[in-house]
């Protein structure tokens, strides 16, 4: 690829960009000023299974390639990829209209999962048991299942396709990644940067496309695993189809996060981390807070929640004072904009009304305000739907066992925060909640790579998690060996003068 954005995005096949025969291409846009980047290719079938083949030729030797060489070559990527953190994060800004620190964070977060990948062969070690009878071991081994497909979604480019990649192939795999085809730019130069780093042909493809991309890699039979991060509706379809086509399947999707407020808790700390995890990053974090559950006497905080949100403005990723950038298309704004008109219509009473925001010398971005929401009930659409955007709920509980129960009915369990002063009150929420990641005093808590990122019911489908021990485990087969060896075959064996003692 080259160092510009190309007119036209290519394909990563067999270590070669290809120019796409597709007929089909579709516009990626910068979602600040609606300028079109570059056209992405819907690729072909021919296309794919070329995708498919040349991951499967490569497998054959990746999969015996000594585990230190596997690690040696993740240790050369990331630091290429910490070299080229403000590139990749600048064309990172210019595809999503994130700010510069979020987009670098993006970034950040993707390398130390590589970091994580370079140390594999601590993560690959088997069991071992001595003697599981009379002159009886038994030990287990990791080995690489094959081609693994990676389906990501638009809102972190850089870090996603870097939590599956990168781990899939230290473990010995080869893989075909399908970004999202809204920013599939920033995924582009983390292959380039993969191939610089040393990575032999075939070990990662890129492809572009949408829906009928993806469901070529599901039902293709040489396709292992599928690790998808994306919407619920799409999750689901996702790990059924694939589950179908007996593949193994990790299906990350939607969430609606809610923090709990002590009325005990640091107020400034408390409103502070509301306005930043509700509208930062526009509200396009999966791990996003997007209620807020006001315990007893903190319902009185709200003017002042208000207030710090009234003060975050969108704007630019050029412009310093921009507190977060736009939505990513027109369709997602519009979508914003009508759960802002159903939450006025079903009751909710509206602080904040981002709907009319505009950004000087912007006027195509697709900007919406900071919203805000009070006397939501859990029977508003504003409250069941993930709305993604910068739209926080505030909902009144009197008691934490309320506000336990509320959280808990809720079918989403991606992420959830306490802010209280009381450890009595943070042990029981940690508990009690059914929620796969918790924070304390933490608004987004989004587990390092050296643990796996651990979302919950209607967040997630599937056994094993992403990064971390279960990421091994996803992309690894155990093969277990008992081996017995008789003493008497020891006349027969290559160096006749060993000494032994027969018993
Ligand atoms: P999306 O579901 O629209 O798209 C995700 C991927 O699926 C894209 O690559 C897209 O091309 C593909 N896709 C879209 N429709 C498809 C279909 N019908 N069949 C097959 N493939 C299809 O998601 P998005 O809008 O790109 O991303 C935002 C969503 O991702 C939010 O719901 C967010 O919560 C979720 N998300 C979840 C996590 C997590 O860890 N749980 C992390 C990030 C984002």
């Amino acid at each position: 690829m080259d160092k510009t954005i190309p007119a036209k995005l290519p394909l990563y096949l067999h270590g070669n960009w290809i120019q796409s025969q597709s007929n089909d291409w579709l516009d990626v846009t910068n979602p600040a000023t609606g300028a079109v980047l570059t056209r992405a290719p819907y690729t072909t079938a021919d296309e794919m299974e070329q995708a498919v083949a040349s991951a499967a030729e490569a497998f054959q030797s990746w999969k015996d390639t000594p585990v230190p060489e596997r690690a040696r070559l993740m240790l050369r990527y990331q630091q290429l990829l910490k070299e080229h953190q403000e590139e990749l994060a600048t064309i990172l800004c210019e595809e999503t209209g994130k700010t510069f620190d979020d987009a670098k964070g993006d970034v950040w977060r993707g390398i130390e999962v590589v970091e994580q990948a370079a140390n594999i062969a601590a993560l690959m070690m088997g069991e071992t048991v001595e003697n599981v009878a009379s002159t009886i071991d038994c030990y287990s081994y990791l080995q690489p299942i094959g081609v693994c497909a990676g389906i990501t979604p638009f809102n972190f480019p850089a870090m996603i396709p870097l939590w599956m990649f990168p781990m899939a192939i230290a473990c010995g795999n080869t893989f075909v990644l399908k970004p999202s085809e809204q920013d599939p730019v920033t995924p582009c130069k983390l292959a380039e940067l993969f191939a610089e780093a040393g990575a032999p042909k075939g070990l990662l493809q890129v492809v572009h496309g949408g829906r009928e991309q993806v469901d070529f890699l599901l039902e293709h039979p040489g396709i292992k695993a599928v690790s998808f991060v994306g919407s619920v509706p799409v999750g689901r379809h996702i790990y059924r189809t694939g589950t179908d086509n007996l593949k193994r399947v990790q299906a990350f999707a939607g969430a609606k996060n809610h923090m709990v407020v002590m009325p005990d808790a640091n107020k400034p700390a408390a409103i502070n981390n509301i306005v930043g995890s509700s509208v930062g990053a526009a509200g396009q974090r999966c791990m996003a807070i997007s209620v807020a559950v006001l315990v007893g006497e903190a319902q009185q905080w709200i003017p002042e929640i208000r207030d710090a949100m009234a003060g975050v403005k969108p704007g630019h990723w050029k412009d310093p004072d921009a507190g977060y950038g736009p939505l990513i298309s027109a369709a997602a704004r519009e979508r914003v904009l009508g759960y802002i008109k159903k939450g006025k219509e079903e009751g909710a009473r509206c602080l904040l009304d981002g709907t009319g925001a505009s950004v000087d010398g912007y006027p195509n971005g697709h900007w919406v305000g900071p919203t805000l929401f009070a006397d939501v009930t859990p029977d508003m659409s504003i409250y069941t739907d993930e709305i993604f955007g910068p739209v926080l709920c505030l909902v009144n509980a009197d008691t934490l066992d309320d506000a336990i129960r509320l959280v808990n009915d809720c079918p989403y369990g991606n992420g959830t925060s306490i802010f209280t002063a009381s450890g009595a009150a943070a042990r029981k929420y940690q508990h009690d909640i059914l929620v796969g990641q918790v924070g304390i005093n933490v608004p987004i808590p989004v587990p390092l790579p050296f643990f796996s990122f651990t979302g919950w019911r209607a967040s997630f489908y599937g056994d094993q998690h992403a990064y971390g021990k279960q990421a091994v485990r996803f992309y690894t087969e155990t093969k277990t060996v008992i081996a017995r060896w008789f003493d008497s075959d020891i006349e027969h064996a290559e160096h006749p003068n060993m000494t032994i003692q027969l018993k």
